[in-house]
């Protein structure tokens, strides 16, 4: 599944590219997860402005006349990739929606059909912001600080990662990141939320940033072009001190790495290494 860093990693492969490119036509394939909310034709004319990053969406502004008139709000699902191709080819059977532009095609493949394209008069009207205002604060905001993590652990009653699974705190923590960050600030995954002292939301939040910036920095430096995306959370994993390595020792203590579930997903952690 794409998480954070593949969707910032993807953004960036094509942001300055697409910027100022006149839409010239649309092609809505087979149904995604919510239909695009917008007669597709609606949209010829118009011009691209800067995509941005929300969480795991993104954000085309289309501009009329230099003025934003709405834009669509992206998502990759479970599944899905974004290329930007000067000659992209007859889409295939996988391909749900092309914005053709004067400087290229960008093209959503998304085999599990997960992922969205959804028109929104502004970021903050329809279902863009319907979408985007339950999200937590950006990993890389200058307000995500430990004592923001430490309030918002406060109010809730769950186990640690889930309440950094849930994407409402801080956003990017998906399931192998949030292990890896609470591998990194030592603590215990199942640790209830509410009982996460001061100093280790300190340690936590830091290891957040810390844990995103490498997933960043390493999809920034091996990617050769954005389909490469898709391998980004396996490359990471090879580096990954716990996520995926049960019964293997922990590098730090030697202790065997454990697998537990919550929440339906694997959390891997080092039983001497993260504390209750
Ligand atoms: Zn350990």
């Amino acid at each position: 599944m794409p998480e954070l860093p593949e969707v910032e990693v993807t953004r960036q492969s094509f942001c300055e590219r697409i910027h100022g490119a006149r839409v010239t036509a649309v092609r809505v394939g087979k149904p995604l997860r919510w239909p695009l909310g917008v007669v597709p034709d609606s949209l010829v004319a118009r011009t691209v402005g800067e995509v941005a990053r929300r969480g795991k969406y993104l954000w085309l502004p289309l501009e009329d006349d230099g003025r934003e008139a709405g834009g669509l709000l992206m998502h990759l699902g479970m599944s899905g990739s974004l290329a930007f191709s000067p000659a992209p080819g007859h889409a295939g059977v996988h391909d749900h929606f092309d914005l053709v532009t004067s400087r290229g095609t960008l093209r959503l493949t998304d085999p599990r059909r997960f992922g969205a394209v959804v028109w929104s008069a502004s970021r903050s009207d329809g279902m863009a912001a319907k979408l985007l205002n339950g999200l937590g604060l950006e990993p890389f905001d200058p307000a995500f600080t430990g004592a923001h993590l430490h309030a918002a652990l406060k109010r809730r009653r769950v186990a640690v990662k889930l309440a950094l699974l849930s994407g409402d705190i801080v956003v990017g923590a998906g399931n192998i990141y949030a292990c890896e960050a609470l591998f990194a600030a030592g603590i215990d995954p199942r640790k209830r939320s509410d009982q996460v002292s001061r100093p280790r939301a300190d340690r936590l939040a830091a290891a957040i940033r810390d844990t995103l910036g490498r997933a960043l920095a390493l999809g920034g430096s091996t990617l050769r072009d954005f389909r490469d995306a898709h391998g980004m959370e396996g490359r990471f994993q090879a580096q990954a001190g716990v996520y995926g390595r049960a019964g293997g020792p922990c590098d730090a203590c030697g202790t065997p790495i454990r697998r537990i579930v919550q929440g339906q997903r694997a959390t891997f952690f080092c039983p001497t290494c993260q504390r209750r």
